[in-house]
């Protein structure tokens, strides 16, 4: 029975001891992280199972505690941080990300409004100004002219940051008037957005892509004066850099013609492929018609080699992101909010309260510099012509779309069913986990290319293993 004055609380030295056990603890996982089988193998409803069903009652030993995340937890993990992870897209992180992330839950900051937090708000228009520089997008975007970025938990909440600005801007009576068009190929968070924001999924309208995924830009302008004719409101435009079935670019600046015309809000949805121009010589890829977008977003949580919850936003007119998300109760007023002198970043995604994200980043861009991270970004793109070589010069499969990234996608001659055995096969080996798409209705390999710890062996071992069980 606990009295009065008792303390439950950790001390300090507690925690410091412990502490060290635990980083000790992440420091050992990911030194084995390459002996896990790298998809989780247990059973529905197995995690579960390992755990008492009622809560404790008293307070139980760190040494137990401990234990069972090897007991419960690692079982059940899929491990997104070893080098075999090829599914997906990567949700990559670093030592530096790591302890970015540990600095920002030690202050436990609450980062709603400049006031409750001036670092918290700072540090991140400035890294973000950084990024700008890094990877050398348009000028537009930067916090000290009338655009800005922030850090938003996805590339979904980013997304649907924009679609509620661009719908917002056009001032219509009868919202069901709105259309949004974005290509068949886009993720399903433009879609999911445009639900959230009020809109039937019917006014999002999807164009059709050429051989290599890509929006038809023909298409689009057609799509949008048909609807122009019949009266409806064109408000929005997605682009997509780097698709999630094949990393496909949309051709950024005969989307912008199109949009426009009709001056219909731009965004890029450059989730994965943004991180690809910290290397000069893929900007001719990624970058290309940037200054014409209204916003961009990319997920340094992806391939920049900070953990996840990590999304980055630009835009060019932060007033028109403010104007769509700003709410102020009497309990949020405060006089330097009021000054108008500083960003409150609350009023620039859907949620108020914010964690210090951006500590793990700035660590990040400090930890690698420029030069690291361009080295490891490059040495992934490598990594993928290697292996796409391979593919291309083997008689028994082929490639499904071009690999101008980090994403392989091919299949098996013999067809669907002897791709999708092959799949099976090499995840059931346990030393790489790939997953699959469709693609122009054929079933399609992905190979993708991107972990913080992949290297050449690695991709070879891949090879060696697909080979052995074709
Ligand atoms: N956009 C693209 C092109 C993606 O590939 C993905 C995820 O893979 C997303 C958006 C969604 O990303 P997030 O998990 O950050 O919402």
């Amino acid at each position: 029975m606990a009295e009065p004055g008792d303390t439950f609380h950790q001390t300090p030295e507690e925690f410091r001891r412990l502490g060290h056990e635990v980083i000790d603890w992440v420091a050992d996982y990911l030194e084995r992280v390459e002996s896990f089988p790298v998809q989780s193998t247990v059973e529905p409803g197995w995690v579960r199972a390992q755990l008492p069903a009622h809560p404790p009652e008293q307070p139980e030993p760190w040494h137990e505690i401990l234990a069972d995340l090897e007991r419960v937890v690692l079982p059940g993990v899929t491990h997104w941080q070893s080098p075999g992870f090829f599914a997906y897209f990567p949700a990559n992180s670093s030592g530096p990300s790591i302890l970015g992330d540990l600095v920002s839950s030690g202050l436990g900051v609450q980062g709603m409004l400049w006031a409750t937090s001036p670092a918290c708000t700072e540090l991140e228009t400035h890294v973000l100004d950084w990024l700008i520089e890094l990877l050398d997008l348009p000028e537009t975007f930067l916090s000290t002219g009338s655009g800005g970025g922030v850090i938003q938990h996805s590339a979904s909440d980013a997304t649907l940051c924009a679609i509620l600005a661009a719908r917002d801007r056009v001032a219509v009576d009868d919202i069901t008037t709105l259309r949004a068009y974005t290509s068949t190929q886009a993720h399903s968070s433009v879609e999911k957005g445009i639900r959230v924001a009020g809109l039937r999924a019917d006014q999002l309208r999807l164009i059709d892509v050429d051989a290599s995924c890509a929006m038809r830009p023909d298409l689009l302008a057609a799509a949008i004066e048909a609807d122009v004719a019949a009266g409806l409101v064109p408000f929005l435009v997605v682009a997509t850099v780097g698709t999630t079935s094949s990393l496909a670019i949309d051709p950024v600046p005969a989307v912008a013609d199109a949009a426009e015309r009709h001056r219909a809000w731009l965004h890029v949805d450059a989730a994965m492929a943004g991180s690809a121009a910290i290397v000069p010589e893929l900007r001719s890829l990624v970058n290309v018609g940037l200054e014409r977008v209204d916003s961009w977003c990319f997920d340094p949580h992806k391939w920049l080699f900070t953990n996840f919850d990590c999304d980055v936003l630009y835009v060019t007119d932060r007033a028109a992101l403010i104007r769509s998300l700003s709410v102020l109760p009497e309990y949020l007023r405060n006089v330097a909010s009021e000054s108008g002198a500083v960003i409150d970043y609350r009023d620039w995604h859907v949620p108020l309260g914010r964690r210090f994200r951006a500590l793990k980043l700035w660590f990040v861009l400090r930890h690698y510099g420029g030069a690291g991270l361009r080295h490891h970004i490059a040495d992934h793109v490598a990594l993928a012509a290697w292996f796409a070589a391979q593919v291309d010069a083997d008689p028994r499969f082929e490639r499904l779309a071009p690999c101008d990234l980090n994403l392989v996608c091919f299949a098996h001659v013999d067809g669907d069913d002897a791709s999708q055995r092959l799949l099976d096969a090499v995840n059931a080996d346990g030393s790489a986990y790939v997953t699959h798409t469709k693609l122009d209705g054929r079933y399609a390999i992905r190979v993708s290319i991107g972990q913080t710890r992949t290297e050449r062996r690695h991709v070879e071992a891949l090879w060696n293993l697909l080979d052995s069980l074709t």
